[in-house]
Parts: structure tokens; C-alpha cells; sequence
């Protein structure tokens, strides 16, 4: 090992990082440069990145078309409020972004970060409610599996056992939590569960086809199709959490294309700028923006978050977005679905696994208990790669660019991190 930099060991004693027991975990890797699918370490070494940071790097790292666009707009303005004044960064992307999502999902409100989008799409829901005046719907419905963010709200929304929030159950109001409806016996209880509670919800939420954070739990388009048909039947709104979903990584350019229907509002951040700066949004349908549109200033959104729609982020966004627009996307996570199958599927043998499975650019090996998330991300450094395992899964959901020689050496990472023979 070298010589650990200096940063590191006077940083170390005052940077608080995020889920972890501080006093047990293993020092961090520090990583210097980044380019492509690869992170490169202080001491020289090279890792393939096998989670594209946190699902965000679609595009890989450092790519020359995202860092020229971001470059040009840092010269000509890094930032303004966006209380009263407007650009064109912001302006192009809500416009491009209302053209590819289906429907009449035409109103997008900008935000930094997932957690704050969802908890403005929470907002939008139960103000909607409140702007047609119609009281007592203050509840959300979620699902168990579900993620859907950190913050004081959105921890109520997560599932509330398996997720990482359940130490404070009791602290926030409690919400309507039941399973998703996988079949119809399912989808028939979920309807009786509504039409005695619909008084008091004002949104059902749910990640459309993957619960991501929540141990990466796949679902079929179908279930989707029962929610929009209970919520219509019932006169909820429907909220779609595309923010780990979104941007090819299920197949699909949103998860919800592969169930052709439409939510009342949709949350996106993670890969919206390919992974290169903050950015997430709530888009709403016309259905629900009309409910604030009235001569009444009590009926507006009162909301603004002070870095909202920064222009750097959406010059990002935009260039990334040009990225997806030649499709070859599509074809790409084709090839990395047919390579995470036939990689990962001899890990189904090992003891203790419980599942392997594939969807898009997601590979999945879970096990029947918490895996040592530490240790496995070192044993996973040492052969070259980057992997960080979360709750029961060890899972890769790489850059989408990745080539098949990278991607071979991803999964033969897992595989023998795992030790299969
Ligand atoms: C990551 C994630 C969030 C939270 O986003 P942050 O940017 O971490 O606040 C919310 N919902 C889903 C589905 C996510 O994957």
C-alpha cells in the first residue's frame, strides 16, 4: 500500500460519510481522476466502476461532449436564482424533457437532489388536494421495497422495516405502506384497501419495475397497469419515481415506457446529467399543474430551492440527453443485459444465494442475509473493480457505454469476490 495522501489523513478526523457506523468502517478509497468506466486511485491503480457512482455515470466519466457543454456554460454563467429570471439551459431542458416523456407529463419543476424532487412531487400531490378543496387527504400509499430518499418526508415513504429509516418510525406521520400488487388476488386487496382509505390518500408512489435502494426487487409492467387502473377507479394521484429507473438503465428510455402508462407526476435526478453534477426534477401532468393555475396567489407552488435549475447542471443534462438521442443506448444495454445474465448466473450455486437476476443494465445476485459491505468492496478493489454491495445484494449496474471486455471483467469480479469455483 502507499503512502496514504495527505487530504486523506487530515480530512479523515472531520468528513462525516454517509451510511456508516464511523468508528468501525474501513477507510475510504481515495480516487483522484476519472475517466470512462474507470476511477483511478492515489496510488496510480485503475478500477472499472461496476455502479456507474451511485447509478449516475450513464455515459461513463469525464465524456467530451457533457465536459465541453459544461465548460461553455461556466464561462459564460455558472449560476443565477431562478426566481424571475430564466435561461437557456433550464428553458431547453424542461421542454426537452416534457418531449420524451410520454403523455402530458409537460410541467417540470427543477430541484439538486432525488430526495428534495420526491418531496416536491409529495407536495404537488397533497396541495393538489388542497387547491380543489378537498380536505383529509394528507396520506401517501407506498410499498414495501420501496426507496425513495433520506430526507424527513421521504423516509416516511421507504419501506418501513428492511428500509434504513426505521429507527425513526413514530417520529414522522405514519403512511399507508402495503405490498405491491404482484398478482391479482393482490390487486383485488389493494382495491378493498383503497376504497376504504381513499378518503385520507392523497398519492400512491412507487419505483416503476425495479425497487432500487430497496434491495434491487424487479416487478412486472403489469403491476404498474394495476396501480394507474386503482388509482383511477379510487381518484388518487399516481407518482412515478423514476429517479434510479430513468435514462435506459431498465431497457427502456423510462421504466414506464415498458408499461404504457403514465403516472400524474414523475421524479427524475441520478442520471439526468450522465452523472456529472446535482440535478433532479418533479414533472407534472397537465392534470395536476391545472390545479395551481388560478388568479388566486394561495393556490401557487411555494417552493424555489436555492440552487434550482443551476445552469451547469442543466448544460449537463441537455448534453447528456443529446447523447441518448442516436439510440445506439438501446442496442448497448441489450449486449450488457445478455452479459450480466450469462456472467452472473453461476453465482446462483453458492451457498446462501437466494436469487440471481437480470433486467437491463441491472445485474442482481441476492442472498438470504446482509452481506459484509466492507469487506466485499475491498475483496472486489483487489481484483480490479469497483463494487459496493447494499443490504442483501451484490449488484453491478455499470456505465451503459461499457464494452464487453470491461463488463466480462466486472462480472468475473463478482464471481470470484463470491467464490465461485
Ligand atoms: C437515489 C434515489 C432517491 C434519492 O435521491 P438523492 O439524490 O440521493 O436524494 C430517491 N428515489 C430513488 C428511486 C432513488 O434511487
Amino acid at each position: 500500500m502507499e503512502k496514504e495522501p495527505d487530504w486523506l489523513v487530515e480530512g479523515a478526523a472531520h468528513v462525516w460519510r454517509p451510511y456508516l457506523q464511523m468508528k468501525t468502517a474501513k477507510p475510504p478509497l481515495p480516487v483522484v481522476r476519472t475517466d470512462g468506466v474507470r476511477l483511478y486511485l492515489a496510488e496510480g491503480r485503475a478500477l472499472i466502476d461496476g455502479i456507474a457512482s451511485w447509478w449516475t455515470a450513464a455515459h461513463g466519466y469525464n465524456h467530451p461532449h457533457i465536459r465541453k457543454a459544461v465548460e461553455t456554460q461556466l464561462s459564460l454563467m455558472p449560476h443565477v436564482m431562478f426566481g424571475g429570471l430564466a435561461h437557456e439551459p433550464a428553458y431547453r431542458l424542461a421542454a426537452r424533457l416534457a418531449k420524451l416523456l410520454p403523455g402530458d407529463l409537460n410541467h417540470v419543476f427543477f430541484a439538486e437532489s432525488g430526495s428534495v424532487s420526491v418531496e416536491i412531487a409529495m407536495k404537488m400531490a397533497l396541495q393538489f388536494w388542497i387547491n380543489r378543496g378537498m380536505a383529509g387527504r394528507t396520506k401517501f400509499l407506498a410499498f414495501r421495497g420501496g426507496y425513495h430518499g433520506d430526507t424527513l418526508a421521504t423516509m416516511t415513504i421507504c419501506d418501513p422495516e428492511e428500509g434504513m429509516h426505521s429507527l425513526f418510525a413514530g417520529v414522522m406521520p405514519a403512511q399507508v405502506i402495503a405490498d405491491l400488487p404482484l398478482d391479482e388476488a393482490a390487486e383485488a386487496a389493494l382495491d378493498q384497501l383503497l376504497a376504504e382509505r381513499k378518503g385520507e390518500i392523497a398519492a400512491i408512489i412507487t419505483e416503476p419495475l425495479v425497487q432500487g435502494a430497496g434491495g434491487m426487487i424487479f416487478h412486472e409492467p403489469e403491476v404498474l397497469r394495476r396501480l394507474r387502473r386503482l388509482a383511477d377507479k379510487h381518484d388518487i394521484l399516481l407518482i412515478f419515481d423514476e429517479i434510479f429507473t430513468g435514462f435506459g438503465r431498465t431497457g427502456s428510455m423510462f421504466a414506464m415506457d415498458q408499461a404504457g402508462v403514465e403516472p400524474d407526476i414523475v421524479t427524475l435526478s441520478k442520471a439526468l446529467t450522465g452523472g456529472t453534477l446535482p440535478l433532479s426534477a418533479a414533472i407534472a401532468s397537465t392534470r395536476v399543474f391545472d390545479a395551481f393555475w388560478s388568479d388566486d396567489p394561495g393556490a401557487a407552488l411555494m417552493h424555489g430551492p436555492t440552487y434550482m435549475a443551476n445552469p451547469l447542471a442543466c448544460a449537463a443534462a441537455n448534453a447528456s440527453l443529446d447523447l441518448f438521442e442516436d439510440g445506439l443506448w438501446r442496442g448497448r444495454v441489450q449486449a450488457i443485459e445478455t452479459a450480466l445474465r450469462d456472467g452472473l448466473e453461476p453465482c446462483r450455486d453458492l451457498p446462501d444465494v437466494t436469487d440471481v437476476r437480470v433486467l437491463g443494465a441491472i445485474g442482481v445476485v441476492e442472498f438470504a442475509k446482509a452481506v459484509d459491505t466492507g469487506g466485499l468492496c475491498a475483496r472486489f478493489a483487489e481484483l480490479g473493480c469497483w463494487i459496493r454491495p447494499m443490504g442483501r445484494v451484490v449488484y453491478l449496474t455499470p456505465p451503459l457505454v461499457i464494452d464487453e471486455g470491461d463488463l466480462s471483467r466486472l462480472t468475473a469480479a463478482v464471481r470470484q469476490g463470491l467464490g465461485v469455483n
